[in-house]
């Protein structure tokens, strides 16, 4: 099996060490970003059973509603649209405006996975099921899984996930 992902969220959260993690050092020593017809290619990984492309988000711009800003969120919610799996990476503990305005370009017609990134960091780990809880009743996520991916926790888990929505 052969799946296009997308790593989304704001500033910080984690998504470049994430995607790092993911794909190994081969994507930071390659400069040149590799291109398909529809998707500019971040990086690749092949397990045993599943090949997973990660693709290039464009950045958004919810601030100002000019028509470059729009344009450029119409060619994020495009790209969602068109990968087979959405990663929506957030920080532990920490939903804010930044989160509300990216669930507004969260498609819904494809999985997205909540990852809960930075969990190493939780000064209390018992906070966690009931965020997790409050976040799956609230939204539509197709999983929530919590990561470091920093520490590496978690990973092969999403992975896991990821795959079972391909
Ligand atoms: P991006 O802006 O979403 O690409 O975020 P980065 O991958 O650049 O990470 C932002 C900061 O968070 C960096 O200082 C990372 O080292 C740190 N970070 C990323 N993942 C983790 C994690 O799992 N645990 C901890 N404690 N820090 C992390
Ligand atoms: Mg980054």
């Amino acid at each position: 099996r052969t799946g296009y992902l997308a790593i989304v969220g704001r500033p910080n959260v984690g998504k470049s060490t994430l995607n790092n993690r993911l794909v190994g050092a081969k994507v930071s020593i390659t400069s040149k970003k590799a291109q398909t017809t529809r998707h500019r290619i971040h990086g690749i990984l092949t397990t045993e059973d599943c090949q997973f492309i990660f693709v290039d988000t464009p950045g958004f711009q919810m601030q100002h509603r000019n028509a470059l800003n729009r344009m450029m969120n119409r060619s994020v919610t495009q790209t969602l649209s068109d990968v087979d799996v959405v990663l929506f990476v957030i920080e532990a503990g920490r939903w804010g405006s930044g989160e509300d305005e990216i669930v507004t370009v969260l498609p819904d017609n494809r999985p997205v996975l909540l990852v809960i990134n930075k969990v190493d960091r939780m000064q209390d780990k018992g906070q966690l099921l009931p965020f997790m809880q409050k976040m799956a009743e609230t939204y539509p996520f197709a999983a929530i899984v919590p990561i470091s991916a920093e520490k590496g926790q978690g990973v092969d888990e999403l992975l896991k996930v990821a795959a079972g929505h391909l």
